[in-house]
């Protein structure tokens, strides 16, 4: 079969099964663009079972678009704490308030008009223009790339940009007129539940009779990529500085990784106990001894920090410091998981 007619066929196929198999998801509940904005961002490199109490607890707090745009910085980022990647929040919050001052508080309903809003790119202007206001528009991302690329046994490297936009074009054109939002989904939740990166299950797919790889059993060599992502590997020394019932914690700078966020005290380099006390001293915080040393790694999408954690017990609650109890470091201040995994 030509590719053509398979893009053709997929409409009449996905769509039963995704009406019969879809799982039952907060934002499903509707189609309102800030649920289906807000849920699609917190997606993005974070897993379904992870977002779904993000998502609730977010929306309890801020209901509306008028109360996300109001809503104080250091709230906001509490809301989104452990989700990491704190540009999308920010992002969130300009477009909430871009659409308060540029929209009168309505959301955009064209595709350039929602690509146009802060930290939103083709895959959630194609997923809100879809899902939320019917529009023949794709939302591209790697479930639905590794899908059609089997579909269609297309080995062209799923991360050029030309690979991308050729199967944007072909989706486009077979968009199924007033199921829009569902043909959407319905490609989402394939690559999600179905046509998985391993041991996809094709005895249940509803496309398994035209998909070209499952009929060449070419399954395992297809999506094709071509670059690498290069991680750098960077060690830090980090302070976990405890006086009384309180600890340190000190406000990143406004740009970089993890900008503005709070932070545990932290050097650049693997530093031995006794380094650790002596830089400890420059703090100012009279340093008394070590209570515990901790090695802990955390992944960035560039970065790998690997950390050693000195808790040490001090006497003086150092001024170039804010002081939290652990119920406040809880409750208040938004610190990144990184630190975090130290307390
Ligand atoms: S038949 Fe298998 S490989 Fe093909 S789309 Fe379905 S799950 Fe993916």
């Amino acid at each position: 079969m030509k590719t053509d007619s398979l893009y053709r066929r997929l409409p009449d196929l996905l769509l039963p099964w995704y009406l019969q198999n879809a799982r039952v998801l907060p934002w499903r509940a509707d189609r309102e663009p800030y649920h289906v904005w807000l849920s699609e961002i917190m997606l993005q490199q974070t897993r379904v079972e992870a977002v779904i109490d993000y998502y609730n607890r977010f929306l309890s707090a801020l209901p509306d678009i008028a109360q996300l745009a109001a809503c104080e910085e250091e709230t906001l980022l509490k809301l989104w704490e452990g989700l990491g990647y704190y540009s999308r929040v920010r992002n969130l919050q300009k477009a909430a308030v871009e659409i308060m001052e540029k929209h009168g508080g309505v959301f955009p309903n064209t595709y350039a008009g929602i690509l146009a809003l802060p930290g939103v790119g083709p895959y959630t202007a194609g997923a809100i223009a879809s899902i939320c206001f019917e529009l023949p528009c794709p939302a591209v991302d790697g479930n639905v790339l590794r899908v059609i690329t089997r579909i269609t046994e297309d080995f062209s490297p799923i991360d050029a940009p030309k690979t991308k936009k050729e199967i944007a074009k072909q989706l486009e054109s077979v968009y199924p007129k007033g199921s829009c939002g569902d043909f959407t989904q319905a490609l989402m939740e394939l690559g999600a539940c179905v046509c998985t990166p391993k041991s996809p299950k094709c005895g249940t797919c509803p496309v398994r009779d035209l998909c070209k790889a499952k009929a060449h059993q070419t399954i395992e060599q297809l999506p094709v990529k071509t670059k690498k992502m290069q991680q750098r590997v960077e060690e830090r020394t980090v302070f976990l500085l405890q006086c009384d019932d309180k600890f340190a914690i000190a406000k990143r700078e406004d740009k970089g990784l993890l900008a503005g966020l709070w932070q545990l005290p932290n050097v650049l380099g693997k530093l031995t106990a006794e380094q650790a006390i002596g830089m400890a001293g420059t703090f100012g915080v009279r340093p008394a001894g070590i209570i515990k040393e901790t090695h802990k790694e955390h992944v960035f999408t560039h970065i790998r920090w690997q950390m050693t954690c000195y808790h040490l017990q001090c006497a003086v609650q150092a001024k170039n410091y804010q002081w939290a109890t652990l119920q406040q470091l809880e409750s208040v201040y938004a610190l990144p998981t990184a630190f975090r995994i130290f307390l």
